[in-house]
């Protein structure tokens, strides 16, 4: 039997954080129950699951439906879309069965990448590489999640570039669908005409495919959406990341919009120490306190307060202790509040 190998790279960089990835493990778990009890794809389709923040990373290697159990997603820091597609090809180079006079290998592999963000590295050179040795033998269908500026240079991989409203959680569960008709779709074209490619009809509120043809007149690719603050916890030591999203709000003063700058905190919530494993080298990114609105609570241990910033530069918990430690440099002392603004070292996004 001919395999339809099916291969998700997604994006799991900290503005993915809480709800997305919430979303896309819940989505992709949807997606094999609904393979599971399709005749056509329970007998061709194949599935791995592939994700890179600053760093990539193997989920699943690539199995069949009937022995696929969802994985848990992590959350790692930067985007490089380049060392996910550097990772995509090493995987499929390893994987994909070429046809031969001996054999019918497999069917041309479907990649469904998703990102949300803007790549914080350089792709030009990885994405020649896929144009010259992958999109002739790949179906990719790239979705963006975010801002719609970002799909001029998805563009550059594929011409299925879909923009994802996420607005709502079902707006989720209809795109998850839309995958899922999509690959079975595939499993029978593949059966009745060979092609093995087609996908689902989009619904265009919750799903839109991009006009390529048409200038990107978007403002210039910068992730100003979220700022995301990575921490540990002075007591679990465990990490965790605060989240906030752009306030929106301005002012329109005779005439002239002013915007002034600020976030507002979306939430906080623990990661697993692979967080780190999957981060790039750090690159000094600073945000003011006073453009931040809102500090949590420590998601992990419950103390009050989850923003103290040590002489380190590292961010930390406090409690009601007279004397802190701080769990990134050791370094012990006594916080009070400040006042004013300081600066504080931003995840990447
Ligand atoms: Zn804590
Ligand atoms: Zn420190």
């Amino acid at each position: 039997m001919r395999r339809l190998p099916i291969y998700f790279l997604i994006d799991i960089s900290e503005s993915m954080v809480g709800e997305p990835i919430q979303q896309v493990e819940e989505g992709l778990a949807a997606i094999i129950q609904a393979l599971k009890s399709d005749p056509y794809a329970l007998e061709t389709v194949w599935i791995s699951i592939i994700v890179f923040a600053g760093q990539p990373k193997t989920l699943v290697p690539l199995q069949e439906i009937v022995t696929f159990y969802p994985p848990r997603f992590p959350i790692g820091g930067g985007t490089s879309l380049s060392k996910g597609l550097g990772h995509l090809m090493y995987e499929l180079r390893k994987n994909i069965v070429k046809t031969t006079y001996e054999q019918k290998g497999d069917w041309k592999p479907i990649v469904f990448l998703f990102t949300d963000g803007v790549p914080t590295d350089d792709t030009a050179s990885a994405i020649t590489e896929w144009k010259q040795n992958w999109q002739k033998s790949a179906n990719m269908v790239a979705i963006s999640f975010g801002d719609e500026a970002y799909t001029s240079l998805l563009g550059q991989l594929t011409y299925n570039v879909l923009h994802f409203k996420n607005t709502n959680a079902q707006s989720y569960k209809e795109f998850f669908r839309w995958v899922s008709d999509s690959i079975k779709t595939s499993s029978i074209s593949v059966d009745s005409n060979g092609s093995g490619f087609e996908l689902a009809k989009t619904d265009d509120d919750t799903l839109s495919k991009i006009d390529l043809t048409k200038p990107a007149d978007r403002k210039p690719a910068y992730d100003d959406n979220f700022v995301v603050l990575a921490a540990k916890c002075q007591n679990t030591k465990r990490p965790y990341l605060m989240k906030y999203a752009r306030n929106l709000a301005s002012n329109n003063f005779g005439g002239v919009d002013l915007y002034t700058k600020s976030y507002r905190l979306t939430g906080a919530f623990p990661v697993d120490n692979s967080y780190f494993e999957l981060a790039d080298a750090k690159i000094d990114t600073k945000v003011s306190s006073e453009e931040l609105v809102g500090a949590p609570t420590c998601p992990c241990c419950g103390n009050p307060y989850g923003l103290a910033v040590c002489s380190c530069g590292n961010i930390h918990c406090i409690g009601e202790e007279k004397e802190s430690t701080c769990p990134w440099c050791g370094n012990r002392g006594t916080y009070g509040i400040g006042s004013g603004g300081f600066d504080i070292n931003r995840a990447q996004g």
